[in-house]
């Protein structure tokens, strides 16, 4: 090339596309709509594509020499005509957050841009402190990140939407017929004298004093709460609670009512009455429902009351105020502890409530940036909200505290290495012989006391307290695993990812 290096035009775009199982094309995840994503940011972008993909069979991606391609991927960065490493989402680089780390410095000193192509997701620019602090976090939290999940699930809507299926959720409590109408469902959970839920069938008692709650009666029961129009719906949610009536989560398992629960219910109410849905309700604020009178609810194919829902929607709209600059709405403001960090007194009673606050970050109206608790959830602390600093305050306190001194850091390499290269299989092998011959005693001990019972030479007692004990050392000895060195592995990689975190954070 007669061009001098410096001139070199910077235009490729490195493309990473994995599919660690592949599955049928009109997966979220699959590698034609990873490529379709990611060529139209690059022809956005003007960016000229090149294409390294680790795709076929089915090993695992979390380790890097199952990678081919990526590491081919990885060799191209340093060269002058590239521009921007671009991949469909977190995932699909690294999944172990330190590597990521490593892999975001070295994309920083190259000047190369990181750019995630599903839709939702934007481009981070992974040279402010945001956004090297949105991929720190995303990979630390990678799969627990609801975000990632949910715009993926999103585009996924999209792509059903273009081939013309049926999209969405039915209301809460509802199902559809074989001929898709609406039509109440017979799901519900069983209330425990105890004030606790249970799943399970509405013809199968689990105790006598439990109550059947079906979860249609509680939409309907919201309903006529607002309806009333004296409550607010957090009051709702609260009144809901002590009536015991229950929400479900996802996982169909049976928790207590929030504020979020009733207001989507309520926002439901055309769909209730017979309509056909056609945006989701969080989309669906009740300041757009001025032309009531234009709305004809259909009697026909309704599940509740038409009179019950046209009172709810009034009550809606007489309370509604419109935002007087809608445009604030838009702005995204980054708190990146949202969501992840939860109320501990709300954790502590997980088991009987099944659900546990966040805390979420806003902005008030005179400008300060807080986190708040959920709404419309008791709690037994005073305190609903808390400024952004302190809290980040209380995160570096607790980032302080799990960062290791790096000389032990390398001590720790330093075993693990040894281990693998030396011990590991004599360790494994003595561990797996040990397990098996122990668990083999234990039986012949089970077999021996059943034997000495049956023939009358043990008291019932003493062969009942031999099976436990015999029973317990086999549970135990099933649970040691040769795991040692991969539980370092992954420790170190947690530290390693702590000390990147602290880094950008700060
Ligand atoms: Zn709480």
């Amino acid at each position: 090339m007669a061009k001098s290096q410096s001139s070199v035009e910077r235009n490729v775009a490195l493309c990473y596309v994995r599919q660690s199982v592949t599955k049928d094309e009109n997966d979220t995840n699959s590698p034609e709509r990873q490529k379709a994503n990611i060529q139209a940011v690059c022809d956005a972008k003007g960016w000229i594509p090149e294409w390294y993909e680790d795709t076929g069979g089915h090993k695992s991606g979390r380790t890097v020499k199952n990678r081919p391609a990526w590491l081919a991927l990885i060799n191209r960065l340093k060269d002058r005509d590239v521009v921007a490493l671009v991949a469909n989402d977190m995932s699909r680089l690294h999944r172990k957050g330190w590597r990521v780390g490593d892999l975001m410095e070295q994309l920083n000193e190259l000047n190369i841009a990181l750019t995630l192509a599903a839709p939702g997701k934007g481009h981070i620019d992974t040279s402010t402190i945001n956004g090297r602090l949105l991929v720190q976090v995303g990979a630390l939290f990678d799969e627990y990140y609801a975000e990632d999940v949910s715009a993926k699930a999103r585009d996924s809507i999209r792509h059903r939407r273009k081939q013309g299926k049926y999209v969405g959720r039915v209301p809460f409590g509802t199902q559809r017929d074989s001929n898709g109408l609406l039509e109440p469902s017979h799901e519900g959970a069983w209330l425990m004298p105890n004030g606790t839920f249970q799943q399970g069938q509405p013809h199968e008692k689990p105790y006598p004093d439990a109550i059947w709650r079906r979860y249609f009666d509680a939409a309907l029961r919201a309903m006529e709460l607002y309806a009333a129009g004296d409550m607010g719906i957090a009051r709702i949610a609260y009144k809901l609670d002590d009536e015991g009536w229950c929400y479900r989560t996802v996982q169909n398992t049976p928790r207590v009512f929030e504020r979020d629960d009733v207001r989507r219910i309520i926002a439901n109410w055309r769909e209730y009455g017979g309509l056909l849905q056609t945006t989701r309700a969080r989309n669906r604020p009740a300041y757009k429902d001025d032309d009531l009178s234009s709305v004809v609810l259909n009697p026909d194919q309704a599940v509740m009351p038409v009179d019950l829902l046209e009172q709810v929607a009034k009550v809606r709209y007489d309370r509604t105020q419109k935002p007087r600059r809608t445009k604030t709405h838009n702005v995204k403001m980054i708190y990146p502890l949202s969501v992840l960090v939860r109320c501990a007194h709300c954790s502590a009673e997980e088991d009987v409530q099944k659900r546990t606050a966040t805390l979420q970050g806003y902005t008030t109206s005179a400008g300060i940036r807080r986190y708040r608790h959920s709404i419309g959830m008791k709690c037994t602390s005073g305190t609903r909200s808390v400024k952004e600093s302190d809290l980040n305050g209380e995160f570096e306190k607790v980032l302080d505290h799990l960062i290791v001194n790096p000389e032990y850091m390398d001590l720790m390499q330093r075993i693990v290495t040894k281990d693998l290269n030396l011990d590991q299989h004599t360790e494994s092998d003595n561990l797996e012989q040990q397990k098996a011959e122990a668990i083999a005693k234990c039986r012949h001990r089970l077999e021996r006391a059943k034997f000495l019972f049956l023939e009358g030479d043990i008291s019932k007692d003493e062969y009942l307290r031999t099976k436990k004990r015999n029973e317990e050392e086999i549970a135990h000895w099933l649970a040691r695993t040769v795991k040692t060195q991969e539980i370092i592995i992954e420790l170190i990689s947690v530290l390693g990812t702590l000390t990147n975190l602290k880094r950008v954070w700060l």
